[in-house]
Formats: structure tokens, sequence, C-alpha cells
């Protein structure tokens, strides 16, 4: 089922979700599906998978030359989709990216999706990679994720790229797209970011999940200011506990993403990290309850791997 009708039967009625990364490469699902289990019990209607990018490295070979090799660390997003919604019976949303992929690759991507009984996906463009200054688009691929949506939306039209299909072989993907309440890093400005977030909605977008935020007013600002741009699609709130004193570094320098004063100085001011932790799990509590009571339609939890901190949010609100 698409994520906008679970979130229309819902009536009202906050719901939980949360996203996984797939396993790293050569590991067994069956950890995945460990990390899953405990979370079942909150009845998430749908579930994330993310999608991790080939990266470059460079190998010596014998003689000294250097040879430069692919590495792909977490493949397999839509395998793990298919095992994860057959495994527990939950819908799957696999993410999708612009980055490495040619218009061709996309397609048939879309095309297993399709078989497989998927019926949502979350159209990004992807970071640049690390050799990478800024984002370099596959030669036949996409500059933004607006472009890969306008793709997906042509396919829900019965239009492929080499041939126009009867309309009995239109695919039907509900289409997630991302959104930034502190502004995507790369966005000149604000009004900008929100101008092209208009149009990914315009070019087919269903829903929005939000980047991930520590204080609630950056999202009800964000809210307000799509609301009044025109952008009415349903807006679900990303959260993540904080987990360990080294992430009050690494999730602004990661995510690009301001942690209020209140939290970072607990956080810092921690004997160890389980204390921090415990901080980080309060302080996704409320944040939880004060968007449940101002009725945002979803809360999506980006596990990062690790799932016991958003088990103990949920415990506490679901
Ligand atoms: P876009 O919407 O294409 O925007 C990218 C930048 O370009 C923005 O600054 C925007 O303002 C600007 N822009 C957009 N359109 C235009 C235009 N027509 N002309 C000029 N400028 C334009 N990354 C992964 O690799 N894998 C994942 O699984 C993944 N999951 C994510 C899930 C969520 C909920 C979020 C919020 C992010 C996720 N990301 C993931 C990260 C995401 O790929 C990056 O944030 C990326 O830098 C931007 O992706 P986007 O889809 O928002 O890009």
């Amino acid at each position: 089922m698409k994520v906008t009708e679970h979130l229309e039967r819902a009536n009202g009625k906050t719901l939980f979700s949360f996203e996984v990364l797939p396993p790293r490469k050569g590991e067994n699902i069956k950890n995945l599906f460990s990390n899953i289990e405990p979370l079942m019990e909150f009845k998430p209607p749908f579930i994330d998978v993310t999608y991790h990018r080939e990266e470059y490295a460079y190998r010596k070979r014998p003689g000294g030359l250097l040879e430069k090799v692919t590495v792909r660390k977490r493949p397999g997003t839509v395998g793990i989709c298919a095992a994860i919604k057959n495994r527990f019976d939950v819908d799957t949303v696999p993410h999708l990216i612009c980055g490495g992929f040619s218009k061709e690759e996309t397609e048939n991507a879309l095309i297993d999706l399709h078989f497989l009984g998927i019926d949502n996906v979350l159209a990004l463009r992807g970071d640049p990679i690390k050799t990478e200054s800024h984002f370099v688009p596959d030669p036949n691929g996409h500059a933004y994720a607006s472009d890969l949506i306008a793709q997906v939306a042509c396919m829900n039209k019965g239009h492929y790229l080499d041939e126009e299909q009867e309309d009995s072989f239109a695919t039907d993907f509900c289409i997630g797209t991302a959104g930034y309440p502190e502004k995507h890093f790369e966005a000149p400005n604000y009004g900008a970011d929100m101008r092209y977030l208009k149009q990914k909605v315009e070019r087919g977008a269903n829903y929005i999940v939000t980047q991930m935020f520590f204080d609630n007013e950056q999202f009800f600002a964000f809210e307000k200011k799509c609301r009044a741009a025109g952008i009415n699609v349903p807006i679900i709130p990303g959260l993540k506990p904080m987990t360990t004193k080294s992430q009050l570094t690494m999730l602004p320098r990661t995510f690009y993403l301001n942690i209020p004063e209140a939290l970072a100085e607990a956080v810092h001011d921690a004997p160890d990290n389980a204390a921090a932790r415990d901080i980080g799990i309060e302080w996704c509590i409320n944040q939880s309850k004060e968007l449940m009571a101002h009725g945002v339609p979803c809360l999506h939890y980006y596990s990062m791997g690790k799932a016991e901190s958003i088990r103990r949010v949920a415990a506490a609100l679901f």
C-alpha cells in the first residue's frame, strides 16, 4: 500500500515509521531482521531502506601503478526491501538516488520494484562521493531529484524511455521527496530551496520527509513556509535521538543542522555516553510528543543502524 494511503487511513492518528540501512556487504540479513523485530510491536505501516552509492578507491598494483576500483559497502536495497516486506508483511520504501545511475538503470530498478509489489519510492539526488568536491551526475543520469521524480511520474503514466506503453503497463508508485527545515546546505538561500521543493511536488512527489532536526521550531516554520508556498502534500518530520557525545559535532558536520544549546550543553556535560544517550532519548521523546500534539501524520526515525534507542523512544509514545 502507498505511504499516502497509510496516512489517510490513520485518520489523524500519528503513525510510527523508521529507516534502516542495508547490511554491509557479506553480512547476514538476520542481523538486520533482529534490529527490526523489536520495533515491529509499534506497528510501523512502512519501513524505509536507504541506498548507499559506490565509492572509488585506489589500490596499488604490483609494479606500483595505482588502479581505480569501485567499492560498494552496502548494496542490495531492492532485494532487502522485498525481504523485509515478505518477512514482516510491512510496506517498504526503497530510497532511489540520481548519483551513479543512468536513466536506463533507474528505469530497470523501478521495473524490478514494480514486479516485487513495492508501491513506494523515496526519490533523492544523493550526496557527492568522497572523491568529488560537488555532486556530479551520471553522464546519462539526473542532476536533481526533481528530474528523477519526473521519470517516476512518467512511468506512472505508462511512458518509458524508449517507448510509450499501453496504460495497463503504467506503474503506480507513491513518490516521496526530501525537505530541509534548516535549508539544504547547497541552496543559496531558503527561498530558492523552497522553490525547488515546490518543483519536486509539482513534478509528482506525493509526500515530504524532512531531514532530522532537534528544534521543533525549525519544523513548524518550515511547514508554515511550505503551506504558504502552496505545497500541500503531507510533511513527515524525521527525527533521531542523539546517542553519543561525539554526535554533537558529527551530526552538524554531516547533516548541516543546529543542535539547540540546552541539548548540546546537557550532552556535553554528561559523564559518559550512556548518560548522553539517556539525555538524547529524553529530548527526542519530548520533541515527538510536541509534534504529535501538533498533529503530524507520522514520525519517522533515523536508526542509522542502531534500533535500541528508537525502541526506547517509541515505547514512550506508541
Ligand atoms: P535535490 O532536491 O535535487 O536538491 C539538491 C540541491 O540542489 C538543493 O540545494 C536544492 O535547493 C538544489 N536544487 C534542486 N533543484 C534544482 C534546480 N533545478 N536547479 C538548481 N538547484 C536545484 N542520500 C543517499 O545517498 N541515500 C539515501 O538513502 C538518502 N536518504 C535520505 C533520506 C532523507 C529523508 C533525506 C532528507 C536525505 C537523504 N539522503 C540520502 C541525502 C540526500 O541525498 C542529500 O541531502 C542530497 O544532498 C540532496 O538530495 P535531494 O533529494 O534533497 O536533492
